[in-house]
């Protein structure tokens, strides 16, 4: 066996114990939360190790990579899921909804408009998050939750696209305060859409990554993405 492999398979073991810890603090179980890979820019032999212990939901940020990388997945990895979770361009919408299992990084009205137009052509629904913007760094996602309204209007009703919950990208700091805000900004809207639109599910919570998911996971995270810590050699 090579290093590689020793190091992927022993990164995930020690995310996972801390996962454990984490959802011991908050009183969840671990079940509540998936533990996804984000594997851009990561050769699909390391890919390949991560599925193997035990991985099955993978993240990646840009269609062409994505599509190039995957082709065929449902028959290399059974039971993988894939979804996009960079910012998708309006000419790259009918490519992504042809390919992914869901789209995290829904975060204008003019995307949703795009998707809808092309919807038709999914198989079984695509699950969509809508991306709230919390973190001053970053610049994609819906401002506010009156303009999740907005998007939750647009998409309402639609066969083809299932809102699914919500994603945020919590600021680049080392002030756990200032993450810890973000994430409950984003637990925060969540309830208020659930008021608002009792009939849509908001349930996955797509928060935190390799450096702040332990609070994530205390603030209602379902759904962590993690690339460095799994994939970087420690
Ligand atoms: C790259 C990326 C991640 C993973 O970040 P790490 O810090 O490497 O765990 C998570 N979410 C998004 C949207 C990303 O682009």
């Amino acid at each position: 066996m090579h290093k590689q492999s020793l190091t992927i398979a022993g990164n995930i073991e020690r995310i996972e114990e801390r996962l454990i810890r984490a959802c011991d603090r908050a009183g969840r179980k671990r079940v509540e939360v998936t533990l996804m890979g984000v594997s851009k820019f990561v050769p699909i032999t390391n890919i390949k190790e991560a599925f193997n212990a035990g991985i099955r939901c993978f993240g990646e940020s840009r269609v062409k990579e994505a599509t190039e990388k995957f082709a065929d997945y449902n028959d290399i990895f059974p039971g993988m899921k894939l979804h996009l979770i960079g910012a998708l361009q309006r000419n790259k919408a009918k490519n992504a909804l042809a390919f992914f299992d869901c789209i995290q990084s829904v975060d204008r009205l003019e995307l949703i408009e795009e998707l809808l137009k092309n919807s038709s052509m999914r198989k079984i629904p695509l699950e969509v998050l809508l991306e709230l913007h919390t973190g001053e760094e970053t610049k994609t996602g819906f401002a506010d939750t009156d303009s999740l309204c907005r998007a939750v209007d647009l998409l309402a009703g639609s066969e083809n696209l299932k809102i699914a919950g919500l994603m945020t990208m919590a600021p680049f700091t080392a002030d756990a305060q200032l993450i810890r805000s973000s994430f409950r900004q984003v637990a925060g809207a969540q309830k208020e859409l659930e008021k608002c639109f009792p009939k849509e599910n908001f349930s996955c919570l797509s928060m935190g990554m390799s450096n702040d998911f332990e609070i994530a996971v205390e603030e209602g995270s379902t759904l962590i993405r993690i690339g460095s810590a799994i994939f970087n050699e420690s």
